[in-house]
């Protein structure tokens, strides 16, 4: 069985202005690193389906989709939040960006692929059940727990955060949800400014210190995220991938590099095989140095698509 690569076209249409770090070029420097390095032709594309509103409306409020769908521009831009906007395609985009997550718990779930990554924008770990905020619009990876618990009866999910800011979305989703364990790290202190307040047994959110690296950073997933999965036993994991924790990125100040991107994969198929049947869906969060996204992008699949 093939590692699925799920995209759609228009997640290169939803643009922010003309210097905002959250850009196509993301997605495009991605697919260029995947095809240079000849990964391209161990992953299986699939076309991202919209996502319904009805499955929107397990994640967020029906008041907050159709404030987003009355927002959306015909032309220009409409601003959400300093940081956030939308132009004529970024809301069909956000729905191809739900739909990449929803899709690929079908296809890792009825076995015809065997994990799967989201190549998709606008991201979603910052979007709360009823507001938008830090790029993202609607939260993906939320998108495709509440799916897989939903409409597949899973009683236990994992989400795995790795982005150097901290997912406040999904913790604001599942803090009061006994099917889902969040486990993250995050620069602290740092924007969103969470994630510190919310811990309890199932929100395992770690913070580092300002410039800390891979080894700190693979130190708190083992002291801290492993023994809490296995106690846990996740039917299925979900990964929130942000590679902005990468040293070449701007955005921010840790110092990690693609082989702690590996290593940290390598943990969770270790943990999905033990546990999950090895049911794996992944979904691009930030990551802004256009090469080291690339690479650090390819290292992750390298290891997901790994027999
Ligand atoms: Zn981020």
């Amino acid at each position: 069985m093939h590692t699925a690569y799920i995209s759609h076209p228009d997640c290169l249409l939803h643009e922010m202005g003309a210097c905002h770090p959250e850009r196509p070029a993301r997605l495009k420097a991605i697919e260029d690193e995947l095809a240079a390095s000849g990964l391209i032709a161990k992953l299986e594309r699939h076309v991202a389906p919209l996502a319904t509103v009805e499955q929107l409306e397990r994640i967020h409020t029906p008041e907050y989709i159709a404030s987003l769908d009355a927002k959306a521009p015909s032309n220009g831009m409409a601003y959400l939040d300093p940081d956030t906007a939308m132009n004529p395609h970024s809301l069909k985009a956000a729905y191809r960006a739900a739909g990449a997550v929803i899709l690929a718990t079908d296809l890792v779930i009825g076995k015809i692929v065997k994990n799967a990554f989201c190549g998709i924008r606008p991201p979603g770990h910052h979007a709360e059940r009823d507001r938008a905020m830090g790029f993202c619009l609607f939260n993906n990876i939320a998108a495709g727990i509440a799916h897989a618990i939903q409409a597949h009866g899973l009683e236990r999910v994992a989400v795995v955060d790795f982005d150097v800011h901290h997912g406040n979305g999904t913790e604001d989703i599942f803090r009061d949800d006994p099917r889902v364990m969040m486990v993250s790290t995050f620069q602290h202190p740092f924007y969103p400014y969470s994630g510190i307040a919310g811990r309890s047994e199932r929100m395992i959110n770690i913070p580092l210190a300002t410039g800390s690296d891979g080894e700190k950073f693979r130190a708190a997933a083992s002291e801290f995220w492993l023994p809490s999965l296995i106690k846990f036993k996740p039917q299925m994991l979900f990964i929130s991938a942000g590679f902005d924790a990468h040293r070449d990125d701007d955005l921010a100040s840790l110092n990690l590099q693609e082989t702690d991107f590996a290593w940290v994969t390598e943990r969770m198929k270790e943990i999905a095989h033990q546990y999950a049947q090895d049911r794996i869906v992944s979904a691009l969060e930030g990551g802004y140095a256009l090469p080291a996204l690339g690479r650090s992008v390819a290292a992750h699949l390298k290891v997901l698509s790994d027999p």
